[in-house]
């Protein structure tokens, strides 16, 4: 069948809805494959699950009128489909302010570069660094990086290794092995392009905020974009795929799922899907963060000299960034992640500020517990998405390495940052997914598939 439009009719109470490609899912991936479809003339209508648009991704203002991101922020020093779908969009990119090396401390003690810990610590990071360029051996594939990390001596040097597995990956030591991140590692392009700021995956910042990218491609579809509409089964026959929310159900000759391999084993396939996609909804788990940014009227840490850039070993383990817009207000993002990130979920939200806040006072000043606000997402706790930044492999398998695989079943195409061949994880991989999906249905659609 040909591209056209199908006249959909997309009114609440209509028990059934038809269109020519169905998007589950309006993350940026999901975003991005409908807009290319739309762009080409073809009916697209997206189904999202939460209220909002944008998945992992979410902007919010600050009292002061600041934009921030509880969700996914950074842009990568080569994530060049991010840097031009941010140019596009009439957005304002900025480099991150950084220092030379970020601080590691522990208690009250900033750690010396040259002292026994960091240099241990850097020793084992290369040793990672250079098993991920020549392949891990198999013995790590089912050695979690608790396990390994027993090994290592020295206690410090262990808990900075696992603070910065944790906040690097949002893994937990004891559910995720050494195969698999030495695998991210090289998928990434290496540690340093994992955990640097300028040169690295965290190099610039939009200042209208990164969550501003998805509502505004969310806007440019208006009502091709449901929110609050669940897919709960997608069934494949002769006339497409049928996918079945409690409003009722769509009919289209195409779908594209672009949710996690975990979400997606919360979606009823009918027929089941064949094993290796099965095997990778079970095999992958969503990663655990808290993520927080507390705004003040002025980065006043750098009216001292001193520096936010810093990796705190105690518990919880946190890495802190000054994400400061040029000219203020000043931002401070804290990340903590892995189980240390669901402990945090026990307190109420006055008690979780302190807590983080508190241990940040020796470093910063004591103005550091008075923000004007303070913003928070723990993503584990989000029922849509299901956690962040992504799905990750159960130790022992393989099937939820980067990029996850991505081959459509019938007429159900897949997209998601986790399938792509670049930057999987990254809103940079999301873009590539999405862009990759839209291009299979067009061309099958078309009839070129396969045909160059
Ligand atoms: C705290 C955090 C920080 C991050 N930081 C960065 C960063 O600095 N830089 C960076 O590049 N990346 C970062 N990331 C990762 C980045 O945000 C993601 O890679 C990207 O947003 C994923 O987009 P996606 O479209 O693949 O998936 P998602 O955003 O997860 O989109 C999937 C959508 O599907 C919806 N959905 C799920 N199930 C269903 C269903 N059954 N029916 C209908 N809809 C459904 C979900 O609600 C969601 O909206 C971060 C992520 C997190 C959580």
């Amino acid at each position: 069948m040909g591209p056209q439009a199908q006249g959909s009719t997309r009114s609440e109470n209509d028990r059934s809805t038809a269109t020519t490609v169905a998007v589950v899912g309006a993350g940026m991936s999901g975003l991005i494959a409908a807009r290319a479809l739309h762009r080409q003339g073809i009916d697209v209508l997206v189904l999202e699950s939460a209220d909002r648009p944008g998945g992992r991704m979410m902007a919010e203002t600050s009292p002061l009128g600041s934009r921030l991101d509880v969700g996914g922020q950074w842009v990568g020093h080569d994530h060049r489909r991010f840097i031009a779908l941010a140019a596009e969009l009439g957005t304002t990119l900025f480099p991150m302010h950084t220092p030379k090396r970020p601080d590691v401390i522990a208690g009250n003690r900033k750690l010396a570069v040259c002292g026994p810990v960091m240099l241990t610590a850097n020793a084992v990071l290369l040793s990672w660094e250079i098993r991920s360029r020549l392949g891990a051996p198999r013995g790590w594939e089912s050695q979690t990086v608790e396990a390994w990390l027993r090994k290592v001596p020295g206690r410090k040097v262990r808990r900075l290794l696992e603070v910065l597995v944790a906040v690097s990956t949002t893994s937990d030591p004891d559910r995720y092995s050494m195969h698999a991140f030495a695998a991210t590692v090289r998928h990434q392009g290496g540690l340093a392009a994992m955990l640097s700021t300028r040169g690295g995956a965290q190099e610039g910042l939009i200042a209208e905020g990164a969550g501003t990218l998805t509502e505004r491609l969310a806007a440019e579809l208006g009502p091709r974009l449901l929110t609050g509409r669940r897919v709960t089964s997608i069934r494949r026959h002769s006339g497409g795929v049928t996918l079945h929310t409690a409003y009722g159900d769509v009919q289209a000759a195409k779908a594209i799922v672009s949710v996690p391999p975990p979400m997606s084993a919360r979606i009823v396939y009918d027929p089941p899907l064949p094993a290796n996609r099965t095997e990778l909804e079970q095999n992958t788990y969503m990663g655990s963060v808290h993520k927080a940014i507390a705004v003040y009227e002025r980065p006043f840490w750098r009216e001292r000299k001193r520096q936010a850039e810093a990796v705190f070993l105690d518990k919880p383990g946190r890495a802190l960034f000054d994400t400061s817009l040029p000219g203020g207000p000043g931002h401070l993002c804290v990340l903590v992640a892995g189980p240390e990130a669901r402990e945090l979920d026990r307190l109420d939200v006055d008690d979780r500020r302190r807590a983080l806040l508190r241990p940040l006072v020796a470093h910063l000043g004591p103005e550091v517990l008075e923000p004007v606000s303070w913003h928070e997402k723990p993503w584990h706790l989000d029922e849509h998405v299901g956690g962040g930044y992504a799905a990750l492999p159960l130790p022992g398998s393989r099937a939820g390495y980067f990029p996850m695989p991505s081959d459509p079943v019938g007429d159900i195409h897949w997209a998601g940052t986790e399938t792509a061949e670049e930057h999987a994880g990254y809103v940079e991989g999301a873009i590539e997914s999405g862009e990759r999906a839209a291009r299979e249905v067009i061309d099958s659609l078309l009839g070129t598939a396969g045909t160059g």
